[in-house]
């Protein structure tokens, strides 16, 4: 038998990140209501919410800057509660509290954080030297760091977070007013991290960054987590999805929608439509009936809705009928 590790309770031991019944309440306001998780090491984990849904308190309780106010949390296998410096050993944080300083250069912004990390002289110069080289800072190193851009600042901020180098790395809100190509290089920088092997907690306003980074996605919304699951197994959770048939020829319309009595029509377009979660065992059944029907398209289209339907149905008022709102103010 392995050696059940301390505190691991029910938890496989293979999550990075867990919690049961997270809680916290600024005043009599309840922000985290008992939120779940459990993120597998290795993967990229995003929270997804409006402002003010919760996730930087998400983070900052993770990472052991604030405490909870109820439920347990296990990071790298250590309780935030009971082992903090355990946890703190384990992780780096960049995000909205960036640690870098202005008024020194990037290299002594680095060689700063080498030594709170107790790195040797020489062990520090070749760290810095090495990651300032990795997130292309090299040519401004030796320039204050108030004189960077805004995706340099953030480069800057992950660099200083991997001298440590940390399993588990928080990045809150990561691209937060970066302009698209510092989004986009921001994104090849968290892949990666990923790739070498990097557990990722992530927290977003953007859907299509959670869609193109995350293994999976928690929808933080009214101090729950409203939904979790893939970008896809999301899409699916909202109606909407349909395959579309399109004919080029009358005829072949007409005959196909007599055929296909279930089929929404639009007779202008020629094209039906037909009711579909987009998943593969789906599809290939209505490729299935339509081949049996005798039924040939000049073209057909899978449409799922987007992370955005997804979000708005869950987070926006409309879509959650129950959603009791807290009097604040
Ligand atoms: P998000 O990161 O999703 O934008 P936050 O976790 O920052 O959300 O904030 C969640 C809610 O908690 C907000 O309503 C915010 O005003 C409130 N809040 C956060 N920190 C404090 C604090 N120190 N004191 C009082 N309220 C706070």
């Amino acid at each position: 038998m392995p050696t059940s590790r301390r505190g691991g309770g029910t938890q496989p031991p293979s999550a990075a990140i867990s919690t049961v019944g997270l809680r916290k309440s600024y005043g009599d306001k309840t922000v985290l209501d008992g939120i779940d998780l459990h993120i597998p090491a290795g993967s990229v984990f995003a929270l997804l919410g409006p402002n003010g849904a919760g996730k930087t308190t998400a983070v900052k309780i993770l990472s052991t800057l604030i405490s909870a106010d109820g439920g347990q949390s296990q990071v790298a296998g250590h309780d935030v509660a009971t082992s903090p410096d355990g946890v703190r050993a384990a992780i780096g944080v960049t995000g909205q509290f960036s640690a870098v300083d202005g008024l020194i250069t990037g290299e002594e912004n680095m060689l700063l954080m080498a030594d709170l990390h107790h790195l040797s002289k020489r062990e520090g110069r070749q760290v810095t030297a090495e990651l300032l080289e990795r997130f292309d800072l090299t040519e401004v190193a030796k320039k204050p760091a108030s004189t960077y851009s805004g995706g340099m600042k953030r480069r800057l901020d992950i660099a200083m977070t991997l001298v440590g180098n940390p399993r588990i790395i928080f990045l809150d809100e990561p691209t937060t007013g970066l302009d698209p190509r510092s989004r986009h290089n921001m994104w090849g920088i968290i892949r990666e991290l990923v790739s070498g092997g990097v557990t990722v907690f992530l927290t977003t306003q953007h859907l299509e960054e959670a869609d193109e980074l995350a293994d999976r996605i928690a929808v933080l919304n009214d101090g729950k987590i409203a939904a979790e699951g893939t970008a896809e197994e999301l899409k699916r959770l909202i109606p909407g999805g349909h395959i579309r048939l399109r004919f080029t020829d009358p005829a072949a319309y007409q005959n196909a929608a007599t055929t296909l009595r279930e089929a929404n029509r639009d007779d202008e377009a020629l094209s039906l439509q037909i009711p579909s979660d987009g998943s593969q065992r789906e599809l290939r059944s209505i490729l299935d009936w339509l081949d049996s029907a005798g039924v040939e398209a000049d073209e057909l289209t899978v449409h799922t809705p987007d992370l955005d339907d997804v979000f708005f149905a869950l987070t926006g008022p409309a879509g959650v009928p129950n959603q009791p709102k807290e009097t604040a103010r």
